[in-house]
């Protein structure tokens, strides 16, 4: 690949920043070799003669006067079967693989490795017919790459023609699987496609998105949902759970294919992931969860522009399970190191510095960052949708949010979870702020939740977080002034919102059962606890009511429970519902 023609010279080396001169016609974003060590790095920018490279292996020992070299080719991942399951660095290198040919579990330099494994074969059947006209996004064949995954072999973008020869059996990802006669001439297809991280891979249109991507998750799921195709920030200090409730997504969540991206988070935090991950279970086909995962790492200690190529890497791979028709899932934990990495790089290019010293590109990486997510028409002729959602945690320092990485995320998200230390520290989990979390998805929703679920769910869920607002504006008066001050009423709010924090959002990600709720149950345990409000307000509100009367009701005793409920045993709510009704209504007569 290295052609001496295209050889440059080191000029000056900072950091992951590399300066070289006499690169023959270099490209914006080409991909280059830097060094005796041959390092990979990409022009990131062309002043005169002058190409500054952004290395993504440590440059250390690199010097003034070895040489670069050119390779024609812009950064690019490796599509095609054999992507699931792995582990990949931020240059998709598989861990793996690389870890064998540099002998020790620290990363050798300048290892060249493939993305996927140029000799496994895969049983491929043909999908297209000989004669059949296709162009790009058209499905060629089926692979059964995991068992939980059928991969689409599909045409690449940008071509079409009539279908020569497509062929059935078993293959290596680069021996041709199909002919197809263009206006070029013919054009052998392998499995193995490649496409540049930085460009979005092409679709027909994007789709308004209106199915919630299902989680599990109570307050997720029921007050800050998510569209599937949509995007979400999670921005939360040290230690307020970024990390669990980005697994438990990973877990838990109703996407097909997960690509999770550990981005320069603490070196140790990513050694969990990539230790527990390979172990879990998916608990909806009993398989293990990396049949459907894909992981890229990036420790702390590896170079900082590798976080940039590993957010790029991860989520054109995620567009690609797209393009075949799956709803897929990315993480990104944490995007702040990306942004981090491209404050580095700026300072050594000495560009004017924005907002904290980050570049003033950063709003517009960020934003083309998060549009890549979404539900959209899939290229080719069969009609096809897939959808995208990107979650990505955000760790701005101390937890104020007005710094610029949350902002620039805030600005292109439209669903927000506030994670809150103040919450960590009361064990309150999952520490999602119901006062300030916001999901501007709702709308959407509406009509998929009161079809599927319940015709008043949008109702149910509105006046819920309403009583929680009235909570907040409550527990501010007793704080001055004491409970003795509160009416009946306002006191029978407390009651209530007290029951949804502590027996509605209040979820164990670590608890086998309590990790994972259907949204069926738990709209029946939001309105269960609901209708103690409903029905309670009547009675309480009359002027001779003495309140204890209420609160010594057994059947509140009960509300704990309704979490253990089974999913399967809805009737046990409607029991539950009567039971309120009928004490609260036997209060009445005693008090008449
Ligand atoms: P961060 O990534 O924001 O630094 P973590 O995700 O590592 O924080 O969470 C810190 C700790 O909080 C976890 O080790 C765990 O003990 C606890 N925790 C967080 N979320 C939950 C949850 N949903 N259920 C139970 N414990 C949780």
């Amino acid at each position: 690949m290295n052609t001496e023609k295209k050889k440059g010279i080191i000029t000056r080396v900072s950091g992951p920043l590399v300066e070289a001169k006499g690169l023959i016609a270099p490209k914006m974003y080409e991909v280059v070799r830097v060094g005796d060590a041959e390092l990979m790095g990409e022009i990131i920018e062309l002043k005169g003669d002058i190409s500054s490279i952004q290395v993504y292996e440590e440059t250390a020992g690199i010097g003034p006067g070895e040489p670069v070299y050119g390779t024609g080719g812009t950064m690019s991942v490796d599509l095609g079967p054999g992507l699931l399951e792995s582990i990949y660095d931020g240059i998709q290198r598989p861990l793996k693989t690389i870890e064998e040919k540099s002998g020790s579990c620290y990363i050798a330099r300048g290892i060249e490795v493939d993305g996927i494994d140029r000799d496994r074969t895969w049983d491929i059947t043909a999908v297209a017919k000989v004669g059949d006209l296709v162009s790009g996004g058209d499905i060629l064949g089926e692979v059964q790459e995991t068992s939980l995954i059928m991969h689409k072999v599909m045409v690449p973008p940008g071509i079409s023609g009539k279908v020569k020869e497509v062929k059935s059996g078993s293959f290596n990802v680069t021996e041709t699987i199909a002919v197809i006669e263009t206006f070029e001439g013919d054009l052998d297809i392998p499995m193995l496609q490649k496409w540049p991280i930085r460009v979005p891979r092409p679709k027909q249109t994007k789709i308004f998105p209106s199915e919630p991507l299902i989680t599990g998750g109570r307050s997720i799921d029921t007050f800050f949902p998510v569209a599937k195709g949509g995007a979400v920030a999670i921005p939360g200090p040290f230690g307020s759970g970024k990390t669990v409730t980005q697994q438990s997504l990973a877990k838990y969540c109703d996407a097909q294919v997960i690509v999770y991206v550990g981005c320069g988070e603490r070196g140790n935090e990513m050694t969990e992931v990539l230790n527990e991950f390979p172990e879990l279970i998916d608990p909806n086909t009993g398989e293990a969860l990396m049949k459907r995962t894909i992981l890229i790492a990036n420790t702390s200690n590896m170079p900082v522009a590798a976080r940039e190529a590993s957010v790029y890497s991860g989520i054109t791979i995620a567009e690609y399970y797209r393009d075949m028709g799956y709803s897929v899932a990315l993480m990104a934990d944490s995007t702040s190191r990306w942004a981090e990495a491209m404050r580095e790089i700026s300072g050594r290019m000495e560009e004017m510095p924005g907002e904290e010293g980050y570049p003033a590109y950063l709003s517009s990486r960020t934003a083309e960052f998060y549009e890549r997510a979404g539900v959209v028409k899939c290229l080719g002729t069969e009609d096809r949708t897939g959808a995208l959602t990107v979650i990505g945690a955000v760790s701005p320092p101390g937890g104020d949010l007005s710094e610029p990485v949350s902002q620039a995320t805030l600005r292109v998200t439209k669903c927000f979870w506030g994670l809150d230390s103040a919450l960590a520290y009361k064990k309150h989990f999952p520490t999602i702020n119901w006062l300030t979390s916001y999901s501007l998805y709702v709308p959407n929703l509406e009509a998929y939740w009161r079809k599927e679920i319940a015709e008043d769910f949008p109702e149910v869920r509105a006046s819920a977080l309403t009583l929680l607002q009235a909570e907040a504006k409550l527990l501010e008066i007793v704080k001055l002034v004491g409970m003795e001050s509160l009416s009946n009423t306002e006191k029978l709010t407390l009651e209530v919102s007290r029951m949804i924090r502590e027996d509605f959002l209040f979820q164990n990600a670590f608890d086998k059962d309590d990790s994972y709720t259907p949204p069926m149950k738990q709209y029946r345990i939001l309105k269960s606890i609901m209708s103690i409000l409903t029905i309670g307000k009547e009675v309480v509100s009359r002027d001779e009511f003495e309140y204890s009367d209420f609160a010594k009701l057994e059947i509140l005793k009960e509300v704990p429970k309704l979490k253990d409920i089974s999913p399967d045993d809805m009737g046990a709510y409607d029991t539950f519902d009567a039971k309120v009704s009928e004490s609260i209504t036997g209060l009445v007569a005693v008090t008449k």
